[in-house]
C-alpha cells in the first residue's frame, strides 16, 4: 500500500495486453500508427490541433516552455509550480528562459495583480515576458473554471501565451464534473500525464497548436526524448484516458474518506472539507516523529513519506480497504 504518489500505479492488465499488441513503427520518421493515432485523438479530444507524445510530464513542460519561448524571453508562473520548483531548472538551464515566479494563493491561483506588475516593460533591461504558465491541479487544488476565464482574459490583455501544467487535469475535470474539453478551451497549450493516477507506465502528452507542436517536436529530439518503437507505451496511454478516468473519482471519494479520518485521530490536523481531488495534506504536531510513523507503517507494508506536513496520495492500487488499514494502523501508532 504505497501513499507516496500516484506515480506508483502500475499499469491495467488491459494495458498490458495492448502494449504486447500495439501494431508499431519507428516514430521518429512518423511510422507508428500507435504513437500517431494517440496523438491525432488526443489532440481531438482535448480540443487542439496538434499532440506530442513525451517520455514524462518534466519533458513536455520543457518543451512546452522551449516552444513558446526564446532565449532571453520569460515565463510567469507560480513559486509552488511544477515546472519552476521541481523540474531541476530545466527552463532556465537548457532553454535560457527566466521564470518569474509570483506566491501561489491559499488555493493555488495567481493574483492577476501581481502578474500585471510583474510583466516587464519592452525595455533593453529586462527580459521579455512571453507566458503565463498555471498548474491544475496545483497541490491536489482545482483552479475554478471562471479563474481561467479571467486568466485567459488577462493574457489577451497582455499580448501573452497560456499555458496548462496539467498533468492532473483530469483530476480538475473530476472534481469539477465536467469535461476536460471546459479547461483545456482556454489555453494556447496544455500538458496531461498519463502515468499518474491514470495509470499508464510512462508518457505525457503535449498539446498546442500545429506549429507549436512542430517546434516541440524538433526540441524533443534535440533533447533525446524522440523513441522509436514507442507505440508500446502510447497504447497504454490511450487506454490511461479511454479508461481510467472514471477511476479518479474513487480516489477523490477515498482520499476524503482518509482525511475524515485523519482528522479524528489526536495530533493530526486536515480539514477534509478542502480536499477536492486525491492529495490529502495533514499537519501534525510536533510530538509526533513522522520518521518513526513511516518506520512502524513500513512494517506492515505501508509506504509513507514522512514529513509534516505528512502527503498522502490516493489511486487505484490503494482502495477502500487499504484506507481503513492505514487509518487503524495510525492510530495503533499514535496509541
Ligand atoms: C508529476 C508532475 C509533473 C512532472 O511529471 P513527470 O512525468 O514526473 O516528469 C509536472 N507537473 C505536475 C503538476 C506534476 O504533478
Amino acid at each position: 500500500m504505497d501513499f507516496r504518489s500516484d506515480t506508483v500505479t502500475k499499469p491495467t492488465q488491459a494495458m498490458r495486453t495492448a502494449m504486447a499488441d500495439a501494431i508499431v513503427g519507428d516514430d521518429v520518421y512518423g511510422d507508428d500508427p500507435t504513437v500517431n493515432d494517440l496523438e491525432q485523438w488526443a489532440a481531438q479530444r482535448h480540443g487542439f490541433e496538434a499532440a506530442l507524445f513525451t517520455t514524462s510530464g518534466t519533458q513536455a513542460n520543457l518543451l512546452g516552455l522551449m516552444a513558446h519561448c526564446q532565449r532571453g524571453d520569460e515565463y510567469l508562473c507560480g513559486q509552488q509550480a511544477h515546472n519552476y520548483r521541481y523540474e531541476a531548472g530545466g527552463a532556465a538551464v537548457l532553454g535560457s528562459i527566466q521564470p518569474q515566479p509570483i506566491e501561489n494563493n491559499p488555493d493555488g491561483t495567481l493574483d492577476f495583480d501581481k502578474l500585471k506588475a510583474a510583466i516587464k516593460p519592452d525595455d533593453s533591461h529586462f527580459a521579455r515576458t512571453r507566458l503565463l504558465s498555471l498548474e491544475n491541479t496545483i497541490n491536489g487544488k482545482v483552479l475554478p473554471l471562471d479563474y481561467l476565464a479571467q486568466a485567459r482574459q488577462f493574457v489577451d490583455t497582455h499580448g501573452l501565451q497560456l499555458h496548462l501544467d496539467g498533468a492532473r487535469v483530469y483530476n480538475a475535470a473530476v472534481a469539477l464534473n465536467v469535461d476536460v474539453i471546459e479547461i483545456a478551451k482556454h489555453f494556447d497549450s496544455m500538458t496531461v500525464c498519463l502515468s499518474k493516477g491514470l495509470s499508464a507506465p510512462i508518457g505525457s502528452l503535449l498539446l498546442g497548436d500545429k506549429a507549436f507542436i512542430d517546434r516541440a517536436r524538433r526540441i524533443r529530439k534535440m533533447l533525446g526524448g524522440g523513441m522509436r518503437q514507442a507505440g508500446i507505451l502510447a497504447a497504454a496511454g490511450k487506454l490511461a484516458l479511454t479508461e481510467q478516468v472514471a477511476q479518479l473519482s474513487v480516489d477523490h471519494a477515498n482520499a476524503k474518506t482518509l482525511a475524515e479520518g485523519l482528522s479524528q485521530i489526536d495530533g493530526f490536523h486536515v480539514n477534509a472539507e478542502f480536499v477536492q481531488t486525491n492529495i490529502v495534506f495533514v499537519k501534525v504536531d510536533d510530538d509526533i516523529d513522522t520518521q518513526q510513523l513511516a518506520s512502524k507503517l513500513a512494517q506492515d507494508g505501508i509506504t509513507i513519506t514522512p514529513g509534516n506536513p505528512l502527503r498522502f496520495v490516493t489511486h487505484k492500487d490503494v482502495d477502500a480497504n487499504a484506507i481503513t488499514t492505514l487509518l487503524a494502523k495510525i492510530n495503533e501508532f499514535v496509541a
